[in-house]
């Protein structure tokens, strides 16, 4: 090791203690990516910071070395956000994993970042109280991951995102500053600054406390799995659904590829796998409403061709269920070694169309694509198996991506719903967003890190223009990674 990278790791070790640093390369191949296994990186070391002073010291210990850093929570991510540049510092924050208040009678806690996201939830239920945000991945997930992703889950129809769940932040800046941002109450009259960090993919600084609202757990709930010949009547039937003014806590598509490799796991529910997708419709509220409300959803998916319906008898029913959908992604892993789970959004009314052209685009390349995606929000999943280590298999992945995401773009959407841009879709923010827009973006961020230290080289494209746009910047952000 070179002598200004043993005297930063040193240093680090100096504040956390070497016992919570790590730098043996066998350990660092952990660190190497997060669920965006395509791209690669490999930091020079990881620490697991206690508390926010920690975090403070190993910002200013790696700008003093000129190294950049970068925010980690469980590697959960599928953009590439936590990745790490060749040479930088990890800042992993599941140590920070306290649940330091619970308000119940003001609806609020307050936790660190590393906090997994269902262990909130699991933390409030006996107050008849929820974090609501629901990835997926939250057995594993954080809530700093979840801030800075600004992640959604299937209930975001009805509950929204992380933003509308955080009310306030500290934070430590990209200088070694501590500051408080947002307040307890959810009003603040000057800049939403907290807006503004949730969602910036740890650009901002670390996120080293949060304090989030808690919602009531729903009087009663029924969950109704409809049946469908193919893919598309499904997304027809959410558009009716919604067109009619209901609003159901979630409305998930899971198509038949994706059906039978839930089947052939542990996540196996028993659903059908001669159907060619399947609708879960999850309605919730006060119970006297639901019964008038399942019989509108059976009335509305018959009419699109549903050809069953089947509602789930108790909690037991239901919990199998979500266990299937929200197992997806893990089931599938089981058919490759490698899964690019896409990410996009589209109106509701597209939804059938651009289904369409996405399943020709994944025959069109040969690739074993599935779907299982938030429909009620028009948030697309398209899941590619694949080998990485297959390069022209690799190469047709990516094309695929691409086309995909124009496809997304044309039909009026955008190009990440929930996963962030990261590394993996910031040369495609001119799909978006052209050089105005990108360089107000880029102002924001230089307000709080002009050198561009925290987590470079994400979300911004690597044209030259956008990293001469500031010439404070050191240029980290031109960092390239493996793909
Ligand atoms: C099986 C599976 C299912 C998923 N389902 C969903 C889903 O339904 N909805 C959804 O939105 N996402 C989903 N995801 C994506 C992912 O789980 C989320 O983005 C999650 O919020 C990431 O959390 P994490 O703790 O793993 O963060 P990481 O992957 O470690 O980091 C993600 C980003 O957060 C930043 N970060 C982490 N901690 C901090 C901090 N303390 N301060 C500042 N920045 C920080 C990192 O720098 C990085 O940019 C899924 C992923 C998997 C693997």
């Amino acid at each position: 090791m070179a002598g200004a990278a043993a005297r930063l790791l040193s240093s680090l070790e100096a504040i956390v203690g070497p016992e919570a640093c790590i730098s043996s390369p066998e350990h660092l191949l952990t660190y190497e990516c997060d669920g965006l296994t395509h791209h690669r990186g490999r930091p020079a070391a990881v620490v697991l910071a206690r508390d926010k002073t920690e975090v403070s010291r190993v910002i200013r210990a790696c700008r003093a070395a000129g190294v950049p850093f970068v925010p980690r929570g469980a590697g959960t991510g599928l953009s590439g956000g936590a990745l790490a540049p060749e040479g930088s510092v990890v800042i992993e924050c599941s140590r920070l994993n306290r649940i330091l208040e619970i308000d119940p009678e003001d609806r609020v806690a307050v936790v660190q970042p590393g906090v997994v996201n269902a262990d909130l939830s699991k933390a409030v239920a006996g107050f008849g109280l929820h974090f609501a945000p629901d990835p997926s991945s939250q057995l594993a997930c954080t809530i700093g991951g979840n801030i800075a992703e600004n992640s959604g889950g299937p209930h975001t129809l009805k509950y929204g995102t992380t933003t509308n769940h955080v009310l306030a932040l500290e934070l430590v800046l990209p200088d070694g500053e501590i500051v408080r941002l947002g307040s307890r109450t959810g009003w603040d009259f000057a800049y939403d600054l907290v807006g503004a960090v949730v969602g910036s993919e740890g650009t901002l600084g670390v996120v080293t406390e949060a304090t989030v609202r808690l919602t009531a757990l729903p009087e009663a709930v029924e969950t109704l799995l409809a049946i469908f010949p193919d893919v598309v009547s499904a997304c027809r039937a959410v558009g009716e659904v919604i067109r009619t003014g209901l609003v159901p806590a979630a409305l998930e598509i899971v198509d038949r590829k994706t059906i039978e490799a839930i089947e052939a796991s542990v996540y196996a529910a028993g659903l059908p796998t001669d159907a060619g997708a399947v609708l879960i419709v999850e309605l919730d509220g006060a119970a006297h409403l639901l019964p008038e409300q399942m019989q509108r959803v059976r009335e509305l998916v018959a009419a699109e061709r549903a050809t069953r319906v089947e509602v789930a008898r108790d909690a037991a029913e239901r919990q199998r269920l979500w266990r299937a959908r929200k197992g997806a992604f893990g089931a599938l892993g089981r058919l490759a070694p490698d899964l690019y789970v896409h990410d996009a959004v589209v109106p509701r009314p597209k939804l059938p169309e651009v289904l369409e052209r996405i399943l020709a685009i994944g025959e069109r390349y040969s690739l074993r694509l599935s779907n299982v995606f938030h429909a009620g929000d028009g948030n697309l999943h398209p899941n590619i198996s694949f080998d990485r280590r297959d390069a022209d298999e690799l190469a047709r992945v990516l094309a695929a991506g691409e086309e995909i995401l124009r496809v997304c773009v044309e039909a009026g959407g955008v190009i990440s719903g929930e996963h962030g841009i990261g590394t993996e879709k910031r040369d495609f923010m001119g799909l978006l967003f052209g050089k105005a827009d990108l360089d107000a973006m880029r102002r924001l961020r230089d307000a709080f890190d002009p050198e561009h230290v925290c987590n470079p080289g994400k979300i911004f494209p690597t044209t030259r223009f956008c990293v001469e746009s500031n010439p404070k910047a050191r240029g980290y952000d031109r960092v390239r990674f493996d793909a």
